[in-house]
């Protein structure tokens, strides 16, 4: 079924009118935004170095700042576990014990030297909502599951966890903290052995919801505040091979040659061409090139690169690879090479729920603010959510763009618009407190 018919089928099963249902308005709760930044320097200066932000998921840093969040946790009036995962898990009760979790959150793990906003500005916004909650006595109908998902940085381990995907190869894999993902399990106080009982099944959550800066900079050029995700963007990864003929680089008259260099060259411009040449916001990159046997008198006689093709629509990256792939064609009959293509990785797009996304525009332009339905070019936790039930995501400007770095930024205000599109946005989809 397609991502999209199955999202709506869910809403069905789940009840519908509990998502999108008309609230009781709130208009005047607001986070604490003090509070939230106050935390988010706490958090910030754990395991922070002159090279950026040291906290990859299970070194000691990463087990710091969660143990910070399970206190804030506390202090937020939730009552936090740990998933045998290895997730951390704030839970609230809700009015009406027979309605699924709405679960809420992001990950506080980061890259080496990375920054301190990716991650931790939705996992401390998630916090500072529940708090907020419970200072202000709303209660909702649903019960409220606040997640910080542990090695998101490592490939969605945690979220993967929670959708039953973590596999015996990839507890296996080592992470970079140098312990194996199942010892990493472990020692943040997971049961790598009792996997099964973290797992949730397709319809048992009302909805995910998660806050992130965007990592990108189209919300910054652009002046918006926030940016309602449409989906996280399909990944196709190939290995291209292109076979020419080595030869003498002195003695080969140049109209003679199978150069296999120059093909992939004029190969790469036509992968620039075929992206750009349609409307819409795909994109396709050759970032890795080998050519052989590699010598400055020596025609290349074979080139290994890569090719990766991007978009929230599976079938237009099957489309473009098409065209891609007979450009190569073309290629390697005009200058007497072979082009071959072997698939590597594909990861299919999962595209956010409309209810959901309707919630989060609905709640940032009551609070005034500005908004850009757009899609995620970077992998989230809550591309693994999708595939359990309704999923969301609130982006936020990442100043310059910048991410995955120690100049990662996102200014204060941004930060607190987040925080409060996330508590409106979790009201609504609660349907309003009765
Ligand atoms: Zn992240």
């Amino acid at each position: 079924m397609h991502r999209r018919d199955f999202n709506l089928a869910l809403l069905g099963a789940l009840g519908a009118p509990a998502l999108g249902h008309p609230r009781r308005p709130q208009p005047a709760l607001r986070v604490n935004a003090e509070r939230l930044l106050a935390n988010l320097r706490t958090l910030g200066a754990i395991g922070m170095s002159e090279t950026g932000a040291q906290r990859v998921a299970y070194s000691e840093a990463d087990r710091a700042a969660r143990a910070l969040a399970l206190d804030l946790m506390r202090r937020a009036g939730l009552d936090p576990y740990i998933d045998a995962a290895g997730n951390l898990i704030g839970r609230r009760a809700g009015t009406d014990p027979t309605l699924p979790p709405l679960l809420f959150g992001s990950h506080i793990d980061s890259v080496p030297n990375g920054g301190n906003y990716d991650g931790p500005v939705g996992s401390l916004s998630a916090i500072e909502v529940a708090a907020t909650l419970a200072e202000r006595g709303v209660r909702t109908r649903h019960p409220l599951e606040v997640v910080v998902f542990q090695n998101e940085e490592g490939g969605l381990v945690g979220s993967m966890g929670m959708i039953g995907g973590l596999t015996p190869a990839l507890l296996e894999r080592v992470s970079q903290s140098g312990m194996t993902i199942r010892e990493g399990i472990a020692a943040i106080g997971g049961r790598p052995d009792e996997l099964a009982s973290a797992s949730r099944k397709p319809g048992s959550i009302a909805a995910y919801l998660e806050l992130h800066i965007e990592q990108g900079g189209t919300l910054d050029a652009g002046g918006v505040q926030i940016g309602v995700v449409e989906g996280i963007v399909g990944i196709g990864w190939w290995d291209v091979t292109i076979e020419g003929f080595a030869n003498h680089a002195g003695t080969t008259p140049m109209d003679q040659r199978h150069d296999a260099l120059l093909s992939a060259a004029r190969f790469i411009q036509e992968v620039n061409r075929i992206v750009t040449a349609e409307p819409g916001r795909q994109v396709g990159t050759v970032g890795r090139i080998e050519a052989r046997p590699g010598a400055p008198n020596v025609i290349p006689g074979l080139v290994q690169l890569s090719l990766e093709l991007r978009d929230l629509d599976a079938a237009k990256i099957r489309a473009l690879y098409e065209r891609v792939d007979a450009a190569g064609q073309a290629i390697g009959r005009a200058d007497g090479t072979t082009f071959s293509f072997r698939r590597t990785s594909e990861n299919v797009p999962a595209l956010s729920t409309p209810a959901v996304r309707d919630a989060i525009r609905g709640a940032a332009h009551e609070l005034g603010l500005t908004t850009r339905d757009m899609p995620s070019g970077a992998g989230h936790d809550a591309q693994d959510m999708a595939r359990i039930g309704p999923m969301g995501m609130i982006f936020i400007p990442s100043v310059g763009g910048i991410s995955h770095s120690p100049k990662e930024l996102s200014r204060p205000d941004d930060i607190a618009n987040g925080a409060n599109v996330l508590l409106h946005a979790v009201l609504a989809l609660d349907g309003g407190a009765p």
